[in-house]
């Protein structure tokens, strides 16, 4: 079986001491690669690193931490972003956060940096990877607006009408590995074609068990959509992982 984990954290400190056992699991359970997300300029270096040591299986997706993004972190990762681009395979996560930020001037501020990030994508020509969180519907008006390239709503977790938005607009989405705790994530995967589905840890986030999570964890979200779409697991991990690879031009 060919598993890929669209969306993880490997740099964060979480897998400090046992990073290189936490990427040996993921080998053992079948995973194919990974895109970890750097979301900041500390995480942006620390990934550097990583990525280096384990070519052709660690990928970098440079992003940014959306509900704490500060104007000089964000300079710092353009900067950083166009400086190491030939070794980055997607923008984001960026994107609007709802959820942590809930005054309007708050909200109304990750709008121009969500711009910028957009204009980075473009002038980079790579994926956009969303973070949305309870901005579901906000945040693909201006992406649909202001950017032509790839896009996956990570983590997604908006209602059944955007989501069918997503799937008309071609766009992906990642589903967690716990999706199965969400209402709106499991009508998300049964409204999306599973040609537009990628999958995702989140790790350390979002955990299915009651441990840290980590990319090892991918294949317990691959049982759950394989059960809920009635199809074989071993055809759900293919097409999965097709698709991330092709998202990310892998
Ligand atoms: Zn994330």
């Amino acid at each position: 079986m060919e598993l890929f984990d669209a969306h993880t954290h490997i740099d964060m400190r979480h897998f400090k001491n046992d990073r290189e056992k936490v990427i040996s699991r993921a080998k053992a359970k079948g995973l194919v690669g990974m895109v970890t997300s750097s979301i900041g300029p500390g995480s942006f270096r620390r990934t550097l690193g990583i990525i280096d040591k384990h070519r052709d299986y660690i990928h970098h997706s440079a992003g940014c931490s959306v509900s704490q993004l500060t104007r000089k972190d964000a300079d710092t990762i353009i900067s950083l972003t166009r400086k190491y681009a030939s070794n980055i395979v997607a923008v984001g996560e960026v994107g609007l956060d709802y959820h942590w930020i809930k005054d309007s001037a708050g909200r109304k501020a990750q709008e121009p940096l969500l711009l910028e990030f957009i204009a980075l994508a473009t002038e980079l020509n790579l994926p956009l990877v969303v973070h949305s969180r309870k901005a579901e519907a906000e945040a693909t008006t201006i992406i649909e607006r202001e950017f032509e390239g790839a896009v996956v709503m990570h983590c997604f977790d908006g209602p059944p009408e955007v989501a069918e938005h997503i799937r008309d607009l071609g766009w992906y989405i990642t589903l967690p590995a716990n999706f199965r705790r969400s209402r709106n994530r499991i009508d998300a995967a049964i409204i999306l074609p599973l040609e537009q589905i990628l999958l995702e840890t989140d790790g350390p986030y979002l955990s299915p068990t009651e441990k840290r999570n980590e990319p090892a964890n991918l294949v317990i979200g691959c049982e759950v959509l394989s059960d809920l779409l009635d199809l074989d697991i071993e055809d759900v991990a293919a097409a999965t992982t097709n698709n991330a690879k092709r998202f990310y031009n892998l």
